[in-house]
């Protein structure tokens, strides 16, 4: 009998791209890219002002039924600037689970706040809501001015980053009931989950603000670009200023009101962006007929698990991935799929773990821990086909 991994690699062999190397996920442009870009570039309009750039943030806007969208040059600074919003400083602590990319933790070190870090939950990956709570119980209390502080490091515990991981939604419900009880900010990295819903509700519009990128691994990319999403006027007019430089103009000459970011994203990537976006429904639909076709192969492989959307919920399926019983076997899949030019790939090392946030405070991580050490990520790029299919 073969093992878990040799099954996995099996059934990865069966996969067309055209090439003699599969990647994990790779770009795709297939509507009116070059037609947007090159119009982009004959009008001259390349960089941070442009008709493209209004409009794109005005699709995203309406794709996620946000009230408000705001582009910037990629995720990582969406993310900063809704700390920066929000007046997240060195007084604060900021919540994020330790399995998630790092851009998450970046964006709070960036702020000054401290990432504290939380564990996950074993069927969405996102933060398990219910050990959070009880964590919560254990090592904070509020104060007179109603704010969440840490007992141990006196810090007040102002926000909370949750992630939706390779695109499943995080249970925002119970998320937000424990956020409500401590009186907890809410900013979703939304990074990966562009499309994927919590009943008919998009991923990015549960919180204050959510944050989404367009890098070119995610499901649409503007090569590289991000966008922060709100129902709030109030934050999402202070974030476009305070993306572009804080400018404002006093008796006709440049003036700047306060310390501002040149975080906005130039023209010519909003045009990419504006063509992706029209498909990105039909992407989805692809997405979920590659899943589908996991669950289908995997399902007769013992030892190893799909991981599918958690219930109520839609995933967009960024990265197929599934999950196996023993560490032994992911480290074997990981070896002979790529070895045979087939990418997968394992999570990332848990945050906590890294040399500049191994100082930070974290509750106790052991789902996350279990996660990592078996979980892979599929290849998962829409033009793939079944060779015995096509
Ligand atoms: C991709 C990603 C980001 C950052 O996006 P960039 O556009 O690469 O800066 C943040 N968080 C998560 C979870 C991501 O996957």
């Amino acid at each position: 009998m073969n093992s878990p991994a040799i099954d996995l690699l099996h059934v990865l062999e069966k996969w067309d791209n055209g090439k003699d190397f599969i990647p994990l996920h790779e770009p795709v442009f297939n509507g009116n890219e070059e037609a947007y870009v090159s119009n982009c570039i004959q009008s001259g309009w390349v960089s941070s002002v442009g008709s493209y750039v209004d409009l794109f943030e005005k699709k995203i806007a309406e794709y996620v039924n946000a009230k408000h969208a705001i582009v910037t040059v990629n995720g990582t600074s969406a993310l900063h600037i809704c700390l920066v919003a929000l007046d997240i400083d060195h007084r604060h602590e900021v919540l994020l689970p330790s399995l998630t990319f790092v851009a998450t933790a970046n964006a709070i070190a960036y702020s000054g706040a401290m990432p504290h870090f939380c564990d996950s939950s074993e069927k969405d990956l996102g933060i398990c809501s219910t050990k959070l709570d009880a964590y919560l119980s254990e090592i904070s209390i509020m104060n007179d001015k109603g704010q969440c502080i840490n007992k141990n490091t006196q810090k007040h515990i102002k926000a909370i980053i949750p992630m939706h991981c390779l695109g499943h939604p995080t249970d925002m419900e119970s998320l937000s009931s424990v956020c409500q009880k401590y009186n907890i900010e809410i900013i979703e990295d939304a990074a990966e989950s562009l499309g994927s819903k919590i009943g008919n509700a998009h991923t990015g519009t549960f919180g204050r603000l959510g944050a989404i990128s367009f890098n070119g691994n995610k499901i649409i990319t503007t090569g590289g670009g991000g966008a922060v999403v709100t129902d709030d006027a109030i934050l999402a007019k202070n974030i476009k200023h305070l993306t572009t430089t804080a400018k404002t103009s006093k008796e006709g000459f440049f003036h700047h009101d306060q310390i501002g970011y040149n975080y906005r994203m130039p023209n010519l990537n909003a045009a990419l962006g504006c063509a992706q976006i029209e498909k990105i429904e039909d992407r989805i639909a692809q997405k979920r007929l590659i899943a589908e076709q996991y669950l289908r192969e995997i399902s007769g492989i013992d030892g190893l698990n799909f991981i599918p959307e958690p219930e109520g919920t839609r995933s967009n399926y960024w990265l197929c991935s599934a999950r196996f019983n023993h560490y032994e076997d992911l480290k074997e899949a990981l070896e002979c799929t790529n070895k045979n030019k087939i990418m997968t790939r394992p999570l990332w090392n848990l945050l906590h773990t890294l040399p500049m946030y191994a100082h930070c405070p974290s509750s106790n991580l052991d789902n996350a821990q279990k996660l990592v050490r078996s979980v892979i990520s599929l290849p998962s790029t829409i033009n793939l086909t079944m060779k015995n299919e096509a």
